[in-house]
């Protein structure tokens, strides 16, 4: 596949506004890295994808807040063009997560997870919601996950997220996922920890043993692979002079991927690898602000451009 190819525009443009959900967490964050902290940022995995795709078109939201979550939060979400609908508030407090980063950025240590009101969620998707033909099951409990999932009855490609505390504790349930999935988006230390292989490739190819027809492996600074079963695609991460904030940039990238796919309404080989292009683009915004500060305020024609120079970047 060739530079024109790729950076051509999609060959069958879906003329409907994007059908796409995403189900996940609304958190506050309070989040070190080697410069700064910052204490009730927002954050949430469902926040961070809805602001990274809303920049392509419309985006369902569901999930669950406590009685501390900021109207003006919420008002963030619709001035982007976020369907609220389906966020349910629940007495009690937000999902709250702490995070601090190792100076070289890529190692993470979970300081506390809060679950909260988490904890009484189970989702009921509005009516207009289960009609969504794109669905991505951002990082939350397994269970939850194939709750809001079997009501999504009109879907056509579904991917979900997790992360290594939900693989420690809720390894059966996040199998079941998988079996259910098209799609599942790992960071390299949550494929190694859910296939027990070291090798990325060999554990990526463990996990389509498991059911989905696609892994998207991300790998931080050094990129990310989809990998499916007769498809490879690898791309480096776009070259950030500055990350500011590395929160969020795994449901960024989500949030990009999922986007293209939806604006483009299948999931042929060339529109997955444009979405790969475009996740990366929407992931490097993410990391160059504190919370949603960046990622929030991007528009399309600037996500446009990134991906233009990423093809100019990538390709001979
Ligand atoms: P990322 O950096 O892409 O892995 O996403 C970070 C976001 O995920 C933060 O805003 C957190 O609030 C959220 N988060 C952290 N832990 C969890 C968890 N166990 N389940 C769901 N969301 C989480």
């Amino acid at each position: 596949m060739d530079l024109a190819t790729l950076s051509s525009s999609p060959a069958t443009t879906s003329k409907a506004p994007m059908s796409l959900l995403v189900i996940g967490t609304l958190a506050y964050d309070t989040v070190e890295t080697p410069f700064d902290r910052r204490e009730r940022a927002l954050g949430g995995s469902a926040v961070y994808f809805a602001m990274a795709a809303s920049a392509f078109g419309p985006v369902r939201m569901a999930g669950i807040v406590g009685e501390d979550f900021a109207a003006s939060d919420l008002e963030l979400l619709r001035a982007r063009g976020v369907d609220t609908q389906g966020i349910e508030h629940a007495k009690g407090e937000s999902f709250h997560w702490g995070g601090s980063y190792a100076p070289d950025w890529n190692t993470r240590t979970t300081l506390f997870t809060r679950l909260n009101v988490l904890e009484q969620f189970h989702p009921k998707l509005p009516k207009s919601y289960c009609e969504s033909h794109y669905v991505f099951l951002a990082n939350a409990e397994p269970a939850v996950q194939l709750e809001a999932l079997a009501q999504c009855s009109q879907r056509k490609f579904v991917v979900a997220d997790t992360m290594n505390f939900w693989i420690d504790k809720y390894l059966p349930d996040l199998k079941r996922v998988l079996r259910e999935v098209d799609g599942i988006v790992l960071n390299d230390e949550e494929a190694r920890m859910l296939a027990g292989e070291t090798n990325l490739i060999r554990a990526a190819r463990k996990v389509l043993s498991m059911g989905p027809r696609y892994v998207v492996l991300k790998k931080g600074e050094h990129g990310a692979f989809l990998i499916g079963r007769d498809a490879h695609f690898s791309l480096p991460a776009y070259p950030v002079d500055q990350v500011i904030d590395p929160t969020g940039a795994g449901d960024c990238f989500a949030g990009g991927f999922m986007a293209a796919i939806a604006e483009a309404d299948n999931t042929e080989p060339r529109t997955l690898r444009r979405a790969m292009l475009y996740g990366t683009v929407t992931a490097s915004y993410c990391v160059q602000g504190f919370s949603i500060e960046d990622i929030g305020r991007r528009k399309r024609p600037e996500i446009e451009a990134r991906f233009q120079e990423l093809l100019q970047i990538t390709t001979v």
